[in-house]
């Protein structure tokens, strides 16, 4: 580059020195030599500009112009920028291409909707699964198309992080997975999944699990039954009471297996009820359930109540009932006589309500809290076996909380005891009066 430059000066200091010899030979002024030298210098530039200017006109397919010097310099700098430029937008367009194959091949529907959630791009699956109508499509806002409510609060919320489950928009037996990821700047990629053979044998597990369970109960009944006979019988040996007793003890662990999984299996498939017309009264509900275990369970344990009998609760009593007796007897379970254990129901700051069980007991390592509310996990099987449970309560707790909108909050410090509440969101709270609160 700077020799160019060189060049030029050396070109002009040329047009200046004919000029001079010029005046040397013909005399006359020197000005006008010298304007006719720059004249000519200044022609040159403007030819090359011309032929700057028909070459980018004539588009990058043609070849730069042949020069020396600077001229030369500027045609072939911008010539390797147009080849760079040419590269990086034929490897852009490979990587769309790739992109756009890759996801047109995918079995699971595909969509870029812009900010207004309008259509730019779906694939064929998308078209099967969704019903899209191909391009005739494209440009439409994806929540006139796709009515499903669930489908509808997604958007409205922006609650992107987790998929939703909707009835198929083709097929009426159909279940689709829809997820949507916000990414650039305010566009979303939308992918559907078709979850159909999934549900049903998901379905078909709840079926068998429940079908299962209530054909156990009359058995059970019937065994529970001549046990209790028995053991009131003054005619059997005394020697038979110690396995009669165990016998009782072994039919009672497994009717309140059966009852849970149940219970489990009611709380999984039917939709979630409608909350009770009244409120329920959250202090009544748990002062009953802390009569029943205080007089079956809780042994020397002791149970502190703080509960605001002013707040109401927007649900279903008797879910309510399972899921806080089970946090209280889980309570009791896991903490050694002499105990404390403490109940509380408030709102916090921001108007949610708070239910709330802690206890003193054993408490539950960290790394167990990810799963407890899974079925049938038990961090001490021996000793959750020994205190009658079935490892079911939680995973019960955990299924009326999401039929209430709810979500449980468990703190834990192994030999230092558990706190688990649960959360309600402030439209479910209701302000009782002293007089309802009381009738
Ligand atoms: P289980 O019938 O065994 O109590 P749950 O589903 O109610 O089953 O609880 C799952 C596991 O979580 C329990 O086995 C126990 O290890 C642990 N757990 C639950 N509540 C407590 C608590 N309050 N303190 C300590 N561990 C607890």
């Amino acid at each position: 580059m700077r020799q160019a430059w060189l060049a030029e000066f050396l070109l002009l200091a040329f047009w200046v020195s004919l000029a001079a010899l010029l005046w040397v030979i013909f005399g006359g002024a020197f000005g006008w030599w010298l304007a006719a030298a720059l004249s000519v210098s200044g022609a040159r530039h403007i030819w090359q500009m011309h032929r700057l200017e028909s070459w980018l006109r004539r588009g990058r397919r043609a070849q730069p112009p042949q020069s020396w010097g600077l001229w030369g310099e500027v045609f072939e700098h911008y010539y390797r920028l147009q080849r760079r430029y040419a590269k990086r937008k034929k490897r852009l367009a490979r990587v769309i291409r790739e992109f756009r194959e890759s996801t047109a091949a995918m079995p699971d529907g595909t969509v870029v909707l812009d900010s207004a959630w309008r259509i730019n791009w779906h694939n064929s699956a998308a078209v099967r699964l969704l019903g899209l109508a191909g391009n005739r499509d494209i440009g439409q806002s994806i929540t006139s198309l796709l009515r499903a409510p669930a489908f509808d609060r997604l958007m409205r919320e922006q609650a992107f992080s987790r998929a939703i489950e909707i009835d198929s928009p083709v097929d009426h037996a159909g279940r689709l997975s829809v997820r949507v990821v916000p990414y650039g700047s305010g566009q979303f990629l939308m992918l559907a999944r078709d979850i159909t053979r999934l549900q049903r044998l998901e379905n078909m597990r709840r079926d068998f699990v429940a079908n299962a369970s209530h054909e156990l109960r009359s058995p059970l009944t019937v065994l529970g039954g001549y046990l209790e006979n028995l053991a009131d019988d003054d005619q059997i040996p005394a020697d038979w009471s110690a396995p009669l007793d165990a016998m009782q003890n072994q039919c009672r662990r497994m009717t309140t297996l059966v009852n849970d999984l149940l219970e489990l299996s009611r709380l999984e498939t039917d939709a979630p009820a409608e909350p009770d017309e009244r409120p329920v009264k959250v202090a009544e509900l748990v002062g009953r359930i802390c009569n029943e275990v205080r007089a079956q369970v809780a042994g020397d344990r002791v149970i502190e109540t703080d509960l605001d009998a002013e707040i109401g609760l927007g649900g279903v009593e008797n879910e309510l009932y399972s899921a806080f007796s089970n946090l209280l007897l889980n309570a009791i379970r896991y903490t050694d006589s002499g105990g404390r254990i403490g109940i509380r129901w408030s709102r916090d700051v921001d108007g949610r309500g708070r239910f709330c069980v802690s206890d003193d007991g054993i408490g539950i390592e960290a790394r167990h809290l990810p799963f407890i509310t899974q079925r049938f996990y038990r961090v001490d099987l021996a000793r959750s076996r020994a205190q009658g449970g079935t490892g079911l309560g939680l995973a019960i707790v955990k299924h009326v909380l999401q039929r209430h909108e709810a979500q449980l909050e468990v703190q834990s410090e192994p030999g230092k005891g558990s706190e688990f509440c649960c959360v309600f969101v402030s439209s479910r709270m209701r302000e009782l009066t002293t007089k309802e609160a009381r009738s």
